[in-house]
């Protein structure tokens, strides 16, 4: 079942397999896939030079003939966008080693040159949620403020996309209203879905245009866009009048104002510090990333032990799991695309964010 998503679950996270398919490069040294989907939600691995098939099992399983649409529909983030509609906090993320899909997957390929349009069949499943969002907040009849902002996290310091002058390192805090939070992130309002791509496309070219990603690092941050959204308590007179108003999802009574938020993260490649050879300066950028993603795992399996409900999560030990708390332990949703690559060359990384992907859920 394809459509199937965050109803009904036992545990606060999601996880969706896609496997992208092999590259040219890949095809053209003659590179074997080591990996086959059996039916919508089995992954089957089977190791080079013989070895038992190894069996993985998660909400969807889409190989490299699946779209991009499909893909979108098969994680079920509509759902995470009524949920946050509903006041909750949702995230999406993506995780996996360079290289195997995961910005293509929440934004599609970049551009092929200058003012060369990516056709809207390959947009990811961040424009595609966008696109539903807008809609869906036009069709509520009721007023919705919407805003956004963009960051990325680098070497353990949160630098914002959208900032106007050139980025600094801001500060996370907190405090008992807001929870986590990062001071001075700018939150920018917009009314229209191109207003919203375009704030996309402004972080995207930062992102790729950015000192680090020039230096060969390009996997090496985690960027988060977020969408707050919220319900106005005065009603606009002429959206007051819209019969449609009851539509609005219900509220919990005794919540306090309604502010959901779908937060999207590209994480950086969770590749191992050996495997990329990492010197002084990188190697500094790669325990950071190793840290935000150990953090993370290990704030994930805490939440996941039956027997440690109760038990403080160490969401403090990184920026990243600070920034995801409150989907992760509060009340929120987070979805998981795992994305690796089905070739034999890859298949240690691949096996490693199985084993994460799998112990997650
Ligand atoms: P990551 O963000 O995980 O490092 P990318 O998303 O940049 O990986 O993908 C690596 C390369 O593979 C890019 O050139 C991308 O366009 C291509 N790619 C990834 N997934 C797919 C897919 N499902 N179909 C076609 N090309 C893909
Ligand atoms: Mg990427």
């Amino acid at each position: 079942n394809l459509e199937q998503g965050p109803e009904g679950r036992e545990t606060p996270i999601q996880v969706v397999l896609r496997v992208r398919p092999m590259s040219a490069v890949e095809l053209r040294r003659g590179e074997q896939s080591v990996l086959r989907c059996s039916g919508a939600r089995t992954l089957q691995v089977s190791p080079p030079g013989g070895g038992p098939d190894l069996a993985f099992r998660f909400g969807a399983v889409l190989d490299g003939a699946r779209t991009q649409e499909d893909v979108f529909r098969a994680s079920g983030v509509r759902q995470l966008g009524e949920l946050a509609l509903r006041g909750l906090s949702c995230t999406v993320f993506t995780f996996g080693q360079t290289g195997s899909g995961k910005t293509y997957t929440l934004t599609g390929p970049p551009p092929q040159g200058e003012g060369v349009p990516v056709p809207p069949s390959l947009a990811g499943i961040m424009q595609r949620t966008f696109t539903w969002l807008v809609d869906r907040v036009q069709h509520l009849g009721v007023p919705v403020t919407l805003q956004a902002s963009y960051l990325e996290i680098y070497n353990e310091q949160v630098l914002d996309l959208l900032s106007l002058g050139s980025p600094r390192p801001l500060p996370v805090r907190w405090n008992k209203t807001r929870g986590f939070y990062v001071e001075q992130l700018r939150v920018v309002e917009f009314g229209s879905l191109e207003a919203l791509m375009e704030l996309l496309q402004i972080g995207l070219s930062r992102r790729r245009s950015s000192a680090h990603t020039l230096n060969q690092a390009s996997s090496r941050s985690h960027a988060l866009l977020t969408l707050y959204i919220s319900r106005q308590t005065k009603p606009r007179p002429h959206q007051a009048r819209n019969p449609q108003s009851q539509q609005m999802p219900p509220v919990d009574p005794g919540e306090h104002p309604v502010g959901g938020k779908l937060c999207f993260v590209d994480l950086a490649g969770s590749e191992k510090v050996a495997a990329t050879g990492s010197r002084g300066e990188l190697m500094l950028e790669a325990n950071s990333i190793n840290r935000s993603l150990l953090a993370l795992g290990h704030c994930i399996s805490l939440l996941l032990d039956p027997r440690r409900k109760q038990s403080h999560i160490p969401f403090r030990d990184s920026k990243l799991t600070k920034l995801l708390a409150d989907s992760l332990g509060g009340r929120g949703v987070t979805l998981m695309v795992a994305c690796v690559s089905p070739s034999a060359q890859c298949l240690p990384e691949t096996l490693s964010t199985l084993r994460y992907a799998s112990r997650a859920q």
